[in-house]
Protein backbone atom coordinates (compact mmCIF):
# COMPACT_ATOMS: atom_id res chain seq x y z
CA UNK A 1 0.00 0.00 0.00
CA UNK A 2 0.99 3.58 -0.77
CA UNK A 3 0.76 5.21 2.14
CA UNK A 4 -0.51 9.18 1.62
CA UNK A 5 1.94 12.25 2.65
CA UNK A 6 1.31 13.75 6.54
CA UNK A 7 -0.09 16.64 6.77
CA UNK A 8 -2.27 15.80 9.91
CA UNK A 9 0.19 16.77 12.51
CA UNK A 10 -2.55 18.64 14.87
CA UNK A 11 -4.11 15.09 15.17
CA UNK A 12 -1.05 13.46 16.09
CA UNK A 13 2.74 13.44 15.81
CA UNK A 14 4.64 10.17 15.16
CA UNK A 15 7.19 9.29 17.83
CA UNK A 16 10.36 10.15 17.36
CA UNK A 17 12.74 7.89 16.61
CA UNK A 18 14.66 9.02 19.54
CA UNK A 19 11.96 8.87 22.13
CA UNK A 20 10.81 5.41 21.26
CA UNK A 21 14.57 4.62 22.28
CA UNK A 22 14.06 6.06 25.79
CA UNK A 23 11.16 4.14 26.57
CA UNK A 24 12.38 0.76 25.36
CA UNK A 25 14.37 -0.38 28.72
CA UNK A 26 11.39 0.73 30.84
CA UNK A 27 9.26 -1.90 29.01
CA UNK A 28 11.98 -4.53 29.77
CA UNK A 29 14.47 -4.45 32.32
CA UNK A 30 13.37 -1.13 33.93
CA UNK A 31 9.83 -2.08 34.95
CA UNK A 32 9.73 -1.47 38.31
CA UNK A 33 6.44 0.60 40.10
CA UNK A 34 7.79 4.51 40.34
CA UNK A 35 5.84 4.15 43.90
CA UNK A 36 7.87 1.02 45.16
CA UNK A 37 10.33 2.61 47.72
CA UNK A 38 12.19 -0.88 48.91
CA UNK A 39 13.84 -2.28 46.39
CA UNK A 40 16.03 -1.15 43.17
CA UNK A 41 13.34 -2.21 40.59
CA UNK A 42 11.28 0.86 42.30
CA UNK A 43 13.69 3.28 42.63
CA UNK A 44 15.21 3.19 38.97
CA UNK A 45 11.39 4.09 37.87
CA UNK A 46 11.23 6.96 40.53
CA UNK A 47 14.74 8.62 39.19
CA UNK A 48 13.44 8.36 35.87
CA UNK A 49 10.02 9.89 36.55
CA UNK A 50 12.02 12.48 38.21
CA UNK A 51 14.25 13.05 35.30
CA UNK A 52 11.42 13.09 32.99
CA UNK A 53 9.34 15.57 35.66
CA UNK A 54 12.24 17.67 35.23
CA UNK A 55 12.55 17.98 31.59
CA UNK A 56 9.29 18.65 31.21
CA UNK A 57 9.32 21.15 33.45
CA UNK A 58 12.91 22.79 31.64
CA UNK A 59 10.44 23.03 28.13
CA UNK A 60 8.31 25.14 30.37
CA UNK A 61 9.92 27.13 32.31
CA UNK A 62 8.00 25.20 35.68
CA UNK A 63 9.10 24.16 38.63
CA UNK A 64 8.95 20.05 38.49
CA UNK A 65 6.50 19.93 41.31
CA UNK A 66 4.28 21.92 39.30
CA UNK A 67 3.75 19.02 37.04
CA UNK A 68 1.01 16.22 37.73
CA UNK A 69 1.22 13.41 35.55
CA UNK A 70 -1.85 12.61 33.42
CA UNK A 71 -3.63 10.25 30.78
CA UNK A 72 -3.18 13.23 27.84
CA UNK A 73 -4.57 16.29 27.60
CA UNK A 74 -8.17 15.42 28.10
CA UNK A 75 -7.95 13.95 31.73
CA UNK A 76 -5.88 16.93 32.65
CA UNK A 77 -9.02 19.55 31.08
CA UNK A 78 -11.25 17.20 32.84
CA UNK A 79 -9.53 17.26 36.04
CA UNK A 80 -8.90 21.15 36.11
CA UNK A 81 -12.71 22.13 34.72
CA UNK A 82 -14.32 19.91 37.29
CA UNK A 83 -11.66 19.98 39.91
CA UNK A 84 -11.77 23.70 40.48
CA UNK A 85 -15.39 24.26 40.20
CA UNK A 86 -15.70 21.43 43.09
CA UNK A 87 -13.31 22.94 45.26
CA UNK A 88 -15.04 26.15 44.88
CA UNK A 89 -18.34 24.36 46.08
CA UNK A 90 -16.45 23.08 48.62
CA UNK A 91 -15.00 26.44 50.05
CA UNK A 92 -18.35 27.45 50.36
CA UNK A 93 -17.36 31.28 49.18
CA UNK A 94 -20.68 31.86 47.40
CA UNK A 95 -24.27 30.26 47.58
CA UNK A 96 -24.10 30.28 43.54
CA UNK A 97 -22.73 27.78 41.79
CA UNK A 98 -19.46 28.92 40.05
CA UNK A 99 -19.39 30.40 36.83
CA UNK A 100 -16.86 29.22 34.52
CA UNK A 101 -15.89 31.34 31.47
CA UNK A 102 -14.53 29.90 27.90
CA UNK A 103 -15.00 30.03 24.35
CA UNK A 104 -17.00 28.05 21.39
CA UNK A 105 -13.92 27.74 19.64
CA UNK A 106 -12.85 25.57 22.39
CA UNK A 107 -11.73 21.53 21.71
CA UNK A 108 -14.41 19.20 22.77
CA UNK A 109 -12.32 18.02 25.56
CA UNK A 110 -13.68 21.57 27.25
CA UNK A 111 -16.80 22.16 25.54
CA UNK A 112 -18.46 18.63 26.96
CA UNK A 113 -16.87 18.67 30.34
CA UNK A 114 -18.61 22.29 30.41
CA UNK A 115 -21.76 21.11 29.55
CA UNK A 116 -21.44 18.25 31.83
CA UNK A 117 -20.74 20.56 35.00
CA UNK A 118 -23.48 22.67 33.04
CA UNK A 119 -25.91 19.66 34.02
CA UNK A 120 -24.39 19.75 37.71
CA UNK A 121 -25.91 23.28 37.65
CA UNK A 122 -22.71 25.16 37.28
CA UNK A 123 -23.15 28.27 34.91
CA UNK A 124 -20.70 28.84 31.45
CA UNK A 125 -20.37 31.49 29.35
CA UNK A 126 -19.30 30.64 25.73
CA UNK A 127 -17.58 33.83 24.41
CA UNK A 128 -17.66 33.79 20.41
CA UNK A 129 -14.86 34.76 18.46
CA UNK A 130 -14.23 36.87 15.92
CA UNK A 131 -14.13 36.22 11.88
CA UNK A 132 -10.69 35.82 12.48
CA UNK A 133 -11.03 33.39 15.64
CA UNK A 134 -9.72 35.28 18.12
CA UNK A 135 -11.06 37.07 21.33
CA UNK A 136 -10.30 40.16 23.45
CA UNK A 137 -9.38 40.38 26.53
CA UNK A 138 -12.07 42.74 27.15
CA UNK A 139 -14.62 39.93 26.08
CA UNK A 140 -12.99 38.37 28.99
CA UNK A 141 -13.45 41.15 31.41
CA UNK A 142 -16.96 41.61 30.47
CA UNK A 143 -17.87 38.07 31.50
CA UNK A 144 -16.45 37.77 34.82
CA UNK A 145 -19.20 37.91 37.49
CA UNK A 146 -19.04 37.70 41.08
CA UNK A 147 -18.93 34.04 41.35
CA UNK A 148 -16.71 33.53 38.29
CA UNK A 149 -14.42 31.01 39.48
CA UNK A 150 -11.97 30.43 36.36
CA UNK A 151 -11.55 31.17 32.77
CA UNK A 152 -10.29 28.56 30.35
CA UNK A 153 -9.06 29.62 27.03
CA UNK A 154 -6.87 27.45 24.56
CA UNK A 155 -3.25 28.80 24.37
CA UNK A 156 -3.49 28.06 20.24
CA UNK A 157 -6.83 26.46 18.28
CA UNK A 158 -6.12 23.20 16.95
CA UNK A 159 -8.06 23.51 13.59
CA UNK A 160 -7.12 27.05 12.55
CA UNK A 161 -3.86 27.21 14.50
CA UNK A 162 -5.09 30.77 15.85
CA UNK A 163 -3.31 31.84 19.23
CA UNK A 164 -5.18 33.71 21.37
CA UNK A 165 -3.99 36.64 23.98
CA UNK A 166 -3.54 34.16 26.70
CA UNK A 167 -1.25 36.43 28.72
CA UNK A 168 -3.92 39.47 28.66
CA UNK A 169 -6.45 37.29 29.38
CA UNK A 170 -5.17 35.73 32.31
CA UNK A 171 -3.60 39.21 33.86
CA UNK A 172 -7.66 40.45 33.13
CA UNK A 173 -8.62 37.20 35.36
CA UNK A 174 -6.08 37.52 38.20
CA UNK A 175 -6.96 40.92 38.49
CA UNK A 176 -10.42 39.93 39.42
CA UNK A 177 -9.20 37.13 41.45
CA UNK A 178 -10.04 34.59 38.89
CA UNK A 179 -8.22 31.32 38.14
CA UNK A 180 -6.99 30.72 34.67
CA UNK A 181 -6.69 27.26 32.88
CA UNK A 182 -5.39 26.98 28.83
CA UNK A 183 -5.59 24.42 27.14
CA UNK A 184 -1.80 24.43 25.77
CA UNK A 185 -1.64 20.88 23.92
CA UNK A 186 -1.27 22.49 20.30
CA UNK A 187 1.18 25.26 21.76
CA UNK A 188 3.58 23.14 23.33
CA UNK A 189 6.87 22.50 21.61
CA UNK A 190 5.68 25.25 19.04
CA UNK A 191 6.40 28.09 20.46
CA UNK A 192 8.77 29.43 23.39
CA UNK A 193 6.72 29.83 26.58
CA UNK A 194 7.54 30.21 30.56
CA UNK A 195 5.15 29.13 33.29
CA UNK A 196 6.39 30.79 35.55
CA UNK A 197 6.64 34.30 33.62
CA UNK A 198 2.88 33.68 32.28
CA UNK A 199 -0.69 34.62 34.14
CA UNK A 200 -1.50 30.83 33.96
CA UNK A 201 -2.65 29.04 36.94
CA UNK A 202 -3.54 25.60 35.52
CA UNK A 203 -2.46 24.62 31.96
CA UNK A 204 -2.69 21.42 30.17
CA UNK A 205 -0.94 19.14 27.63
CA UNK A 206 -0.21 15.93 25.57
CA UNK A 207 2.74 14.15 24.93
CA UNK A 208 1.89 12.75 21.29
CA UNK A 209 1.00 16.29 19.92
CA UNK A 210 4.72 16.95 20.42
CA UNK A 211 6.67 13.52 19.31
CA UNK A 212 5.70 11.70 22.54
CA UNK A 213 3.65 8.42 23.17
CA UNK A 214 0.08 8.26 23.66
CA UNK A 215 -1.89 8.27 26.61
CA UNK A 216 0.03 10.12 28.89
CA UNK A 217 -0.14 13.90 29.03
CA UNK A 218 0.29 16.69 32.12
CA UNK A 219 -1.32 18.96 33.65
CA UNK A 220 0.81 22.42 35.43
CA UNK A 221 -0.62 23.59 38.58
CA UNK A 222 0.34 26.45 40.52
CA UNK A 223 0.91 25.95 44.77
CA UNK A 224 -1.91 26.80 46.45
CA UNK A 225 -4.48 26.03 43.38
CA UNK A 226 -7.62 24.58 44.88
CA UNK A 227 -8.14 21.65 42.74
CA UNK A 228 -10.70 18.26 43.94
CA UNK A 229 -8.88 15.37 42.69
CA UNK A 230 -11.44 13.45 40.36
CA UNK A 231 -9.78 9.94 40.44
CA UNK A 232 -9.34 8.10 44.57
CA UNK A 233 -6.88 6.15 45.11
CA UNK A 234 -2.71 5.94 46.31
CA UNK A 235 -2.73 9.75 46.07
CA UNK A 236 -0.06 10.39 43.82
CA UNK A 237 1.11 12.72 42.25
CA UNK A 238 0.59 14.96 45.23
CA UNK A 239 -2.92 13.62 45.39
CA UNK A 240 -3.81 15.39 42.32
CA UNK A 241 -3.94 11.82 40.42
CA UNK A 242 -4.12 8.74 41.74
CA UNK A 243 -2.76 5.53 39.84
CA UNK A 244 0.11 3.76 39.06
CA UNK A 245 2.49 6.11 36.63
CA UNK A 246 2.44 5.22 33.18
CA UNK A 247 6.67 4.81 33.45
CA UNK A 248 7.60 4.70 29.74
CA UNK A 249 5.23 6.64 28.34
CA UNK A 250 6.36 9.62 31.12
CA UNK A 251 9.91 9.01 29.90
CA UNK A 252 8.86 9.30 26.58
CA UNK A 253 7.15 12.53 26.62
CA UNK A 254 10.45 13.87 29.43
CA UNK A 255 12.88 13.07 26.34
CA UNK A 256 10.09 14.43 23.96
CA UNK A 257 10.09 17.48 26.18
CA UNK A 258 14.11 17.70 26.21
CA UNK A 259 14.14 17.44 22.33
CA UNK A 260 11.29 20.07 21.41
CA UNK A 261 13.64 22.72 23.57
CA UNK A 262 17.09 21.48 21.52
CA UNK A 263 14.95 21.62 17.63
CA UNK A 264 12.46 24.61 18.98
CA UNK A 265 14.51 27.28 17.59
CA UNK A 266 15.21 26.30 14.10
CA UNK A 267 12.40 23.67 13.69
CA UNK A 268 9.68 26.58 14.52
CA UNK A 269 10.99 28.36 11.57
CA UNK A 270 11.47 25.47 8.80
CA UNK A 271 8.30 24.40 9.39
CA UNK A 272 6.75 28.08 9.29
CA UNK A 273 8.25 28.50 5.91
CA UNK A 274 7.47 25.58 4.24
CA UNK A 275 3.81 25.70 5.65
CA UNK A 276 4.06 29.59 3.75
CA UNK A 277 5.18 27.89 0.73
CA UNK A 278 2.33 25.63 0.50
CA UNK A 279 0.27 28.24 1.17
CA UNK A 280 1.58 30.95 -1.77
CA UNK A 281 1.54 27.63 -4.20
CA UNK A 282 -2.24 26.78 -3.22
CA UNK A 283 -3.52 30.39 -3.59
CA UNK A 284 -1.45 31.45 -6.53
CA UNK A 285 -2.74 28.81 -8.21
CA UNK A 286 -6.40 28.66 -6.74
CA UNK A 287 -7.10 32.25 -6.68
CA UNK A 288 -10.60 31.41 -4.90
CA UNK A 289 -9.13 29.49 -2.00
CA UNK A 290 -9.11 31.87 1.49
CA UNK A 291 -7.49 31.25 4.71
CA UNK A 292 -9.37 30.70 7.45
CA UNK A 293 -8.85 32.83 10.89
CA UNK A 294 -5.97 35.09 11.69
CA UNK A 295 -2.74 34.57 9.68
CA UNK A 296 -0.88 37.05 11.96
CA UNK A 297 -1.54 35.18 15.18
CA UNK A 298 -1.03 31.71 14.48
CA UNK A 299 0.87 28.92 15.14
CA UNK A 300 3.69 28.24 12.20
CA UNK A 301 2.99 24.63 10.93
CA UNK A 302 -0.90 24.82 10.42
CA UNK A 303 -3.03 26.37 7.68
CA UNK A 304 -6.76 26.04 7.29
CA UNK A 305 -7.74 26.34 3.86
CA UNK A 306 -11.34 27.11 2.11
CA UNK A 307 -12.46 26.17 -1.01
CA UNK A 308 -16.03 27.57 -1.80
CA UNK A 309 -17.97 25.84 -3.82
CA UNK A 310 -16.20 22.93 -4.10
CA UNK A 311 -17.99 19.89 -2.18
CA UNK A 312 -16.33 18.75 1.26
CA UNK A 313 -16.57 15.25 1.10
CA UNK A 314 -15.40 14.92 -2.68
CA UNK A 315 -12.67 17.00 -1.87
CA UNK A 316 -11.17 14.85 1.15
CA UNK A 317 -11.97 11.45 -0.91
CA UNK A 318 -10.20 12.96 -4.12
CA UNK A 319 -7.27 13.84 -2.02
CA UNK A 320 -5.97 10.82 -1.47
CA UNK A 321 -2.17 11.41 -1.82
CA UNK A 322 -2.57 13.25 1.77
CA UNK A 323 -3.36 12.76 5.05
CA UNK A 324 -5.28 15.95 5.81
CA UNK A 325 -8.46 16.80 7.91
CA UNK A 326 -11.40 18.97 8.14
CA UNK A 327 -12.32 19.64 11.45
CA UNK A 328 -10.41 17.86 14.17
CA UNK A 329 -9.52 14.58 14.65
CA UNK A 330 -11.47 13.60 17.86
CA UNK A 331 -14.90 14.79 16.25
CA UNK A 332 -14.76 14.01 12.91
CA UNK A 333 -16.36 10.54 13.77
CA UNK A 334 -19.61 12.69 13.20
CA UNK A 335 -20.53 14.17 9.62
CA UNK A 336 -21.25 17.90 11.17
CA UNK A 337 -19.60 20.93 9.87
CA UNK A 338 -16.58 22.26 12.17
CA UNK A 339 -18.24 24.01 15.30
CA UNK A 340 -14.60 26.08 15.18
CA UNK A 341 -15.27 27.45 11.85
CA UNK A 342 -19.26 27.91 12.31
CA UNK A 343 -18.12 30.23 15.03
CA UNK A 344 -15.88 32.12 13.15
CA UNK A 345 -19.13 33.10 11.40
CA UNK A 346 -18.42 30.17 8.21
CA UNK A 347 -21.68 29.07 6.94
CA UNK A 348 -22.27 24.77 6.88
CA UNK A 349 -21.04 24.61 3.39
CA UNK A 350 -17.52 26.89 3.99
CA UNK A 351 -16.75 24.85 6.79
CA UNK A 352 -17.58 21.64 4.96
CA UNK A 353 -15.14 23.03 2.00
CA UNK A 354 -12.05 24.04 4.44
CA UNK A 355 -9.28 21.71 4.94
CA UNK A 356 -6.95 21.63 7.57
CA UNK A 357 -3.17 21.28 6.77
CA UNK A 358 -0.44 20.72 9.56
CA UNK A 359 3.12 20.07 9.22
CA UNK A 360 5.39 18.77 11.41
CA UNK A 361 9.31 17.52 12.40
CA UNK A 362 9.29 15.49 9.28
CA UNK A 363 8.16 17.01 6.42
CA UNK A 364 9.97 18.34 3.40
CA UNK A 365 10.06 20.32 0.66
CA UNK A 366 9.42 17.80 -1.54
CA UNK A 367 5.87 16.73 0.06
CA UNK A 368 4.94 20.47 0.48
CA UNK A 369 5.61 21.10 -3.54
CA UNK A 370 4.01 17.69 -4.61
CA UNK A 371 0.80 18.67 -2.40
CA UNK A 372 0.77 21.81 -3.68
CA UNK A 373 0.31 19.86 -7.71
CA UNK A 374 -2.13 17.52 -6.04
CA UNK A 375 -4.69 20.15 -4.06
CA UNK A 376 -4.15 22.17 -7.44
CA UNK A 377 -5.44 19.02 -9.70
CA UNK A 378 -7.75 17.92 -7.15
CA UNK A 379 -10.18 21.12 -6.60
CA UNK A 380 -9.35 21.90 -10.20
CA UNK A 381 -11.36 18.81 -11.49
CA UNK A 382 -14.17 19.81 -8.94
CA UNK A 383 -14.83 23.44 -9.82
C1 LIG B 1 -5.43 16.75 20.91
C2 LIG B 1 -5.99 17.84 21.72
C3 LIG B 1 -6.62 17.59 22.96
C4 LIG B 1 -6.85 16.20 23.50
O1 LIG B 1 -5.68 15.49 23.71
P1 LIG B 1 -5.79 13.94 24.08
O2 LIG B 1 -4.41 13.44 23.92
O3 LIG B 1 -6.75 13.32 23.10
O4 LIG B 1 -6.31 13.85 25.45
C5 LIG B 1 -7.09 18.68 23.66
N1 LIG B 1 -6.96 19.94 23.21
C6 LIG B 1 -6.36 20.21 22.04
C7 LIG B 1 -6.22 21.63 21.59
C8 LIG B 1 -5.86 19.18 21.25
O5 LIG B 1 -5.29 19.47 20.08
Amino acid sequence: MNYPSYFDYNATTPVDPLVLEAMLPYFGPHFGNAASRTHVFGAKAEEAVADARQQLADLLDASPKEVVFTSGATESINLTLKGVWEASRHQGASQQPGHIITVSTEHKAVLDTCEHLSRRGAEITYLQPGTDGLIAADQVEAAIQPNTVLVSVMAANNETGVLQPIQEIGEIAHKHGVLFHTDATQAIGKMPFSFTDSAVDLLSLSGHKFYGPKGVGALLVRRQVPLSAQQDGGRHERGHRSGTLNVPGIVGMGEAAQLAQRHLPTEAKRISALRDQLEAGILATLPGATINGSREHRLPNTTNICFPGVDGELLLLLLNELAVSNGSACTSASTDPSHVLKAMGLSDDLAYSSVRFSLGRFTTEAEVEAAIRHVTAVVNRLC
